[in-house]
This record gives structure tokens, sequence and C-alpha cells, in this order.
């Protein structure tokens, strides 16, 4: 193409080389040769110009963009079809099996995808360069634009002059003498024309090499235009090779999709079956519900009606509790309030009847006969000895404990007391029968008891006891105070002690400081009556080891008085004077009770002929003492109008506590020795009569009138041949009386009845 279009301008270069040879002859032809030349070079700009605005590089671009077009286009499709098919893809069931796979496909459709993007990348980098190469060319066509432009300007210039040396030459001919000047102007001036054409033709072959460049720039644009086709046709291959494997993975997940929404139609239609079947059930079920809840309704109403009714309890309750709390406050208060009335009234009767009880007790005691007699039959001792003096001559009766039998003189003898404590009886249980009586004395009583009995047969053991087992003294003392113990709550009590001995009617203070000295018995000074003793010690105690201290100075007070102390102590009465005085703290009522715990001197005989001197005084007092003791207790038990108190120290001294609404008890003591069986039936005798003076209200001066002395007692034992007539059954008054009878008409006939002094 180069060839062809250069051969022109060389031709031209070659005509305007020698210009001086030809330029006479040539110079027309060579005009004309110049015009075609220009001509030429017109028809090549022309060309050129053709070449340039149609060019192949234009075309393609063109025909790129809308390649890119198209495949934008199909892009967009694609993705279309893509959202489409992610979105069918979503839709089915989730708990699809072939999630799993549906998820490969789904990278597998992203991997293409990216793909494509990394192509469309690629194709737009294409495009850029493409239009920075568009760019260029048009910066080139602009160039081209100008160089043309410069070279149709020249050629419009040079053909200007052309035309004017044309005239010139033309008027040169029409005017011959001048033409040969003008000729020579024109020489003159085609050399200036031929210096001009050499520039345009210097010029024109730069613009020839330019053009030359440009054409090297297209061909290579051309080239790389041809590489970037290649390229789009390898992305095109590709993304129709993407396509198809979308348009496989489109199928397969269409597919997947198909058998999916077959086994979701038939998982559907089993599920339909199934819940056709239990719905059928449901149905079933419904009906019977259907009728239970027919049944049920009137239930529900009820209960409905209970609920609401409830709700309503419910919503009162506070109030009602409320109201129930305050009426039970108010009722319990009441109640309170009454049971504290009725406490109070309680109380009061309880008062009453306790004062009734004291009565209807001491009416009892009255009519029972204020003096018991209780028996207590010592255990045989070594001091008995051995063989058959030892055996024992008392017997008991095993249903009856207050009936004892003695075998005397090969005969026996029954006696009834108020009780019986043989042998084995404990000081224990001896102290529970009498603890009644100790306990009166707390209640302003005044209490004696006396023990009775030849010397040895437990006197003093049944009294003081041994330390190690005491007896009445101590265990009186100890029950008084738990008793005031237990009462000091309401009252003060006071308790305190003497001691004193009658020793030939002479009265000591075992307490005292001179226990030497004799004491007098007197009346008091404020004319109540009332007798005391000047000088008798009386101690406050409050425990037993105080009472422990008393008994143990009272002994040794006694001892110091005597060359034998057991010899001495069962020739004189020992008495433990107890005075209990109370004070009641609401009432002020006081109370002074007195017990007299009274160990007697021995009651055995003494021979009539053996005793003389003091042991005679000795015998002679103490069988006064006793028969004036048993003389009060008999004027006290028949009621008489006169005690004969003053006849002994002994008497005189206790007369409080004998007369009145006194209480005593009577502990006769024996051996069941069969060597002491006469003393032992003296002083069983002595017992029974005691106790066999009958009392009561209508029998009040009955009986008796007269009491035996102790030579009577003697004298009487030694004549008791008959025994009791009575049996082991319980004797009724009826018989009793008729003993006393007996008794009394046996002592009558013996004529030695002692005168009751008046
Ligand atoms: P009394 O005081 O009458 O002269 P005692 O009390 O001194 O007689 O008793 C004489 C003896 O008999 C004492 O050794 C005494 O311990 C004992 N004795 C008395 N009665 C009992 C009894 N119930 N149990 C055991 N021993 C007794
Ligand atoms: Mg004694």
């Amino acid at each position: 193409m180069a060839g062809p279009r250069l051969q022109p301008e060389q031709a031209a270069k070659e005509s305007l080389a020698p210009p001086d040879s030809r330029m006479q002859l040539e110079k027309p032809e060579q005009v004309e040769a110049l015009k075609a030349k220009l001509l030429e070079q017109a028809q090549e700009i022309s060309r050129l110009r053709c070449e340039l605005a149609g060019t192949e590089a234009e075309k393609h671009r063109a025909l790129l963009a809308a390649e890119n077009e198209r495949l934008r286009q199909e892009m967009k499709t694609c993705e279309g079809e893509l959202l489409e098919l992610r979105r069918r893809q979503q839709a089915p069931c989730q708990d699809c099996a072939h999630l799993q796979e549906n998820a490969e496909l789904q990278e597998r459709l992203c991997q293409l995808q990216r793909e494509a993007e990394e192509t469309r990348g690629k194709l737009a980098e294409l495009e850029l360069e493409v239009q920075q190469k568009t760019n260029r060319l048009a910066e080139v066509e602009l160039r081209l634009k100008d160089s043309l432009a410069e070279r149709a300007e020249e050629e419009e210039r040079l053909s200007r002059r052309l035309r004017d040396s044309q005239e010139t030459i033309a008027s040169l001919k029409s005017q011959p003498q001048q033409v040969k000047y003008i000729i020579k102007t024109v020489e003159v001036e085609s050399a200036k024309a031929k210096q001009a054409l050499c520039e345009s033709q210097s010029r024109t072959q730069y613009l020839q090499e330019q053009v030359g460049m440009q054409r090297q720039v297209l061909k290579e644009m051309e080239q790389q235009l041809q590489s970037s086709q290649k390229t789009v046709a390898q992305l095109r291959a590709q993304i129709v090779m993407y396509e198809a494997e979308l348009e496989r993975a489109q199928g397969e997940m269409l597919e997947e999709m198909q058998a999916m929404e077959e086994e979701k139609n038939q998982a559907i239609e089993e599920a339909f079956a199934r819940a056709q079947v239990e719905m059928k059930a449901v149905h079933e079920n419904l009906a019977g519900v259907r009728t239970n809840l027919l049944t049920l309704q009137p239930a529900l109403r009820t209960l409905t009606h209970d609920y609401n009714s409830l709700k309503r309890q419910v919503r009162d309750f506070p109030l009602l509790l409320q109201e129930a709390l305050r009426s039970a406050r108010a009722e319990i208060s009441q109640a309170i309030e009454e049971v504290h009335s009725t406490n109070r009234e309680l109380l009061r009767k309880y008062r009453r009847e306790l004062q009734l009880r004291k009565k209807c007790h001491n009416e009892l005691v009255r009519l029972k006969g204020n003096i018991r007699v209780f028996g207590r039959v010592r255990p045989i001792t070594k001091e008995d000895g051995e063989g058959p003096e030892a055996a024992s001559a008392v017997t008991f009766d095993a249903d009856d404990d207050s009936v004892l039998h003695l075998l005397h003189r090969g005969k026996q003898v029954s006696f009834e007391l108020d009780k019986v404590f043989p042998p084995q009886a404990s000081q224990e249980e001896v102290f529970q029968e009498v603890q009644a009586l100790v306990t009166s004395c707390i209640d302003g009583y005044n209490v004696c008891i006396f023990a009775y009995g030849q010397t040895g047969a437990g006197k003093t053991y049944t009294m003081e006891g041994t330390a190690a087992n005491p007896g009445i003294n101590q265990r009186a003392l100890q029950l008084l105070f738990s008793e005031v113990r237990s009462k000091a709550a309401d009252w003060d009590y006071a308790i305190s002690v003497s001691a004193a001995e009658i020793y030939n009617e002479s009265l000591r203070d075992l307490l005292g400081k001179e226990p030497q000295e004799k004491l007098e018995i007197k009346l008091c000074p404020d004319g109540s009556g009332q007798l005391y003793v000047p000088g008798l010690t009386e101690l406050r105690v409050q425990s037993v080891e105080d009472i422990n201290k008393v008994f143990e100075f009272g002994h040794l007070n006694r001892a110091t008085e005597c060359t034998n102390l057991n010899e001495h102590s069962s020739r004189s009465h020992a008495l433990l004077i107890v005075t209990v005085r109370g004070l009641d703290r609401s009432t002020g009522l006081r109370t002074t009770g007195k017990l007299n715990l009274v160990d007697l001197a021995g009651s055995e005989r003494v021979g009539r002929s053996g005793a003389e001197g003091s042991r005679l005084r000795e015998a002679q007092h103490i069988n006064r003492s006793l028969s004036a003791l048993g003389d009060v207790i008999y004027a006290l038990r028949s009621r008489q109008g006169h005690v004969p108190f003053r006849n002994s120290k002994l008497t005189y001294l206790l007369q409080d506590s004998l007369s009145g609404d006194s209480k005593t008890l009577m502990m006769v003591q024996v051996s069941p020795a069969e060597k002491n069986s006469s003393e032992t039936l003296c002083s069983l005798k002595f017992a029974e009569r005691v106790r066999s003076v009958e009392l009561g209200p209508g029998s009040r001066k009955a009986e008796l009138t007269s009491w035996p002395s102790q030579e009577h007692l003697e004298g009487d034992s030694a004549g008791a041949s008959a025994p009791s007539s009575r049996g082991h059954a319980a004797p009724s008054p009826g018989q009793l009386s008729s003993r006393s009878a007996s008794i009394r008409r046996k002592l009558q006939t013996s004529g030695k009845l002692r005168p009751v002094p008046v």
C-alpha cells in the first residue's frame, strides 16, 4: 500500500529535481505534472481520509462495544436466572436431605460466578485498553487532520500561485515583447516556486513519514486489537463453558429439586394419609369428648358456679378471717376472763373445800378417835439368847395387819390394834403410817407420838433409830422441812425444837446450859390458860444438819447426868418437842402446831420384892407417870369432863398436845422373845385397852370410868388366862364393845379399879 502511495510523490520529486536543463521547454508540462501530482496527493489524502474515517479499528471498536453490550445483557439474564434458581432452591422444604448437595451446587455456582466476575473484570480491562487505543487513534486522527489541513492550505497557496503564473504566462504570450521579460520573471519566479515546491515536497515527505508512522501505530493497534479479540473469543468460550456448566448445574439442581419435590410430595402424601388417620381418630375422640363435654357441661356449670362462689369466698376470706379472728379474740378473751373468774371461784371453792376437808378429816379422826394405837414387834436379837427362850412368841395374821397373836404360857392370846408392824417392817414403812400426823402439825394441830414398851422392845429404835436408818424423830423433821418448803410461796414457817427429859417426875432441859436444873411448868401469865416451861431451850432448825446437832447435844447432856446411859434412858421419858409456827402472808393467819415425840421409860414391872431404894423410887415414878398417861388418854377418849393431866409431869407438860383437836399415836413396842411374853402381854393389854375405849358421838360417856394402873396391868396379865375370843376377821363395833365390857367387868371384879380424880 505504501509503494503505490509513494510513487506519485517520487515522480513529482524527480520531475522537480532537474529544473535548469528543461526549464524553458518543460515548464507547462512541469506545471501539468505538478497539478497531476497535487491531484494525486489530494486523492491520496482523501483516500487516506476515507481510510481513516472508516478504519477497521473503529469498526472493531464498535463491534466490540456491541459485543460487550450483548455480553452484559447475557450476564444480566444469567444473574436473573441465578437469582431465580436461588430463590427456588431456598423455597423447598428446609428439612430436605438434599440440602448438602444444594449447598455444594451453590458453592459451585458461586465459583462460576466468581470466574464470570473475573472474566468481566478482564473484559472491562480490555475495554479500557480499547478505549485508550481509541483515544490515541482519535489523537492521531486529529493530528492527521491538522497536517492535512496544512497541506490543503499549502496546496491552495500553490495552486493560487500556479494560477497567477499561468495568467502571467498567458498575458506574456499575448505580449511577446514582454513575454521574454515575463518568462524571465517567471523563470525567476519559478525558481522561487521550485524552492517552494521543494519545501512542500520535503513537507509532503515528512507528512508521508508521519503517515507511515501512523500506519505502523495503526498496525500495532490492529495487532493488539486482534489479540484482545482473541482474548474476548477465549473469554466468550469460557463464558459459554460456564454457561454450559451453569446449565448443567441448573439441570442437576432442577433434577434434585424435582426429586426433592417428589420426596416432599410423597412425604406430604404419607403425612396426609397419617394425618387423615389421626384426624379420623381425633374426630372419633372429638366425638367422644363432645359427648363427654355434653355430659360434663352441667358439671362444669356447677363447678364454675362453685369456683365462682369459692372465689367470692376467697375474696371475702380475709375479711371473714379478720372478723372471725376478732370474734375469736373476743371469745378467747371472754373465755380467759371466764376461766379467770372460774379459777377464782374454783380457788375460793377449793379453799372452802380444803377447810371442809380439814373439818371432815378432823371429824373422821375424832370419830375414829384422836388416839391411835400401833404395835411394833422388834426382831429377835442376840440379846434374846438362844434356844427355846429366844423363840418367837408372837405370830401375825397374814390377812389382817392389825392383828397379832401372842403365845403366853402355852395359850395364844390375840390382840387387835390400829396397825401392827411385824419385825421385818422398815423404819420407812413405820414412818409412812405416821407422816399424816406429822404434817397435820403444819396445819396447826398438836400431835403426840409415844413409844411405849418394856426396855429393849425397840422404843428408842423406833423414835431415834440409827444413823444409817433414822427413826420417826429425824424423818418427821425432814418431812416438815420439805412440806414447809413446798408451801413457801404462801406461807412463812419457823420450825424450832426443844429436848427435855422427865426423870423421877423432874423436868430437865436437854438443850440448856444447865441440864441438871429442874424446870417448872407454869401457866402463861396472859390468862390464856396455856402452859409454858420457863427456861426450856428452843432452838430454830432449818436443816437435817441442825437436827443432828440438836440430837447430839441432847444425848451429850443426857449422858453427862448418868453413869449408865442405857439404864438411865430406860428409866426416864425423853421428849423432843417440835414447834411449827406458820404465817399465811396473804391473810396474815398465824398457826402454831406442836409435835411431841416421846420415848417413854420402860414399862416393865419391877419385881415387888426385889426393888428398893432409888430403883424402887424410879419404878414408882415410872409406874405413876405411865398410869397417869393411861388415865389421861382414857379420859380423853371417853370424852370425860375431867382429864387428869396434872397427875404426872409428863401429862401436865403435854396437856396442850393431848387435849382438844390434838392427835395422839401410841406406838406399843414389844419383844417377840418367849422369855418376854409376860411383858409383851402387859404392853399389848395396855395397847388394847387404850384403843378399845369406844368413842363416838353417841357413846361419849359410855364405857370405862377408870383406867388400870401399871400394877393392875401386872395383876391382870398374871391372870390373863382367857385368850381373846376374836377371830381373824375385823371385829364389829358390837364385838369390840362387848370385849371392852368384859375387860371392864374383869377389872371391876378384881377390885383394882383406880379412883379417877375429879
Ligand atoms: P428400848 O429403847 O425400848 O429399850 P431399843 O430401841 O434400845 O429398846 O432396842 C433394843 C435393841 O433392839 C437395840 O439394839 C435395837 O437396835 C434393837 N431393835 C429394836 N427394834 C428393832 C427393829 N425394829 N429392828 C432391828 N433392831 C431393833
Ligand atoms: Mg430406849
